[in-house]
């Protein structure tokens, strides 16, 4: 039977090949100005200053200056990488613009060791780019309307005693020593999944995660953990302990895939990823999953869009700040 080429149905997404996206950006000029546009809009000029907000007296700046805008109010110099992740990094924007590219379409992520390969930039440079994405992507989603599955899982470990100690933390509900515990959501009415590092599988740290992820009134599946009882959401379960995975609608097997991808990636990609980081690589794993239905040049402009008013200076890194907490200095210092 001749094979029937098949027509671009719902899971179609228009990808950007490595060849085209070198010819997108074929200068640092052309990458300017395609973050300016992503940024500003297609007049690719700034409508605020970045580091103040004011909306006046913006110049740009005389030629000579490493800087190209020029903000009379706060009298700083500016480019499209101020209040953004890329503050202060020395990486061509034609690096960064591939990085994000290669980011956002690679399943089960990139290696700070691929990025230094092929960006040929240091892999301390190339580790940094990596964890300021990360940060970019660590909006944590939740509110969802639901039906909503939510489940938990323990990351790290060795690979080869994955299996066994998943089956060991269904039977006693705990995982091994080495192993952070790590909750999930998925939405089945849009496909979005919110996933967190969880201090434990106690019962008042399932129910706060419950409560930040599921609106109310949603309804919520999860498996037989005594740690969802007495959720007041209309809650349905599956009875994991009798090893029955598909009970009607009430099972998990949306966000399990999910837990499949993320250990993929850890062990595949990442080898061991160190707790105290783990949370920049969830949240990166949940927004890689969100953004996915869209095309590669979409998936670039939503990175883009999440990078600003976010930053992670290296000193921040080193000491494990947590995603999403090195805000913005007080006006007057350097941003
Ligand atoms: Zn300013």
């Amino acid at each position: 039977m001749a094979e029937h080429a098949k027509a671009p149905g719902k899971s179609f997404r228009k990808g950007i090949s490595l060849i085209e996206i070198v010819e997108m950006f074929p200068d640092d000029e052309t990458a300017e100005r395609w973050f300016e546009e992503q940024r500003w809009g297609k007049a690719g000029e700034p409508h605020c200053c970045p580091l103040c907000g004011s909306k006046d007296r913006l110049n740009a700046t005389k030629s000579g200056e490493p800087l190209p805008y020029w903000c009379g109010s706060c009298r700083r110099h500016f480019s499209v990488r101020s209040g953004t992740v890329m503050h202060r990094s020395k990486i061509p924007l034609r690096k960064w613009a591939i990085a994000i590219c290669l980011w956002a379409t690679s399943l089960k992520g990139v290696s700070s060791m691929k990025l230094h390969r092929d960006l040929n930039i240091t892999q301390k440079s190339a580790y940094f780019l990596a964890q300021r994405l990360r940060e970019a992507w660590s909006d944590m989603g939740g509110d969802m309307g639901g039906p909503v599955e939510v489940d938990e899982t323990f990351v790290g470990g060795k690979a080869k005693n994955m299996h066994a100690v998943d089956r060991e933390r269904r039977i006693t509900g705990r995982g091994g020593i080495d192993k952070t515990a790590v909750a999930g959501a998925k939405d089945r009415a849009t496909g979005n999944v919110s996933a967190r590092v969880i201090s434990g599988t106690d019962r008042a740290t399932l129910h706060d995660f419950v409560a930040s992820a599921a609106a109310q009134g949603a309804t919520v599946y999860t498996d037989d953990h005594k740690g969802y009882l007495g959720i007041p959401h209309p809650h349905e379960t599956v009875r994991h302990s009798v090893s029955e995975y598909v009970s009607g609608m009430a099972h998990t097997n949306g966000i399990e895939s999910f837990w499949a991808l993320l250990k993929r990636g850890y062990h595949g990609t990442f080898h061991h990823i160190s707790p105290k980081h783990l949370q920049r690589y969830v949240a990166e794993f949940a927004t890689r999953h969100n953004l996915r239905p869209q095309d590669t040049a979409t998936m670039m402009s939503e990175t883009v869009a999440r990078m600003n008013g976010k930053r992670l200076t290296y000193a921040a890194l080193t000491a494990n700040a947590l995603p999403g907490t090195v805000a913005e200095p007080d006006c007057g210092e350097p941003w």
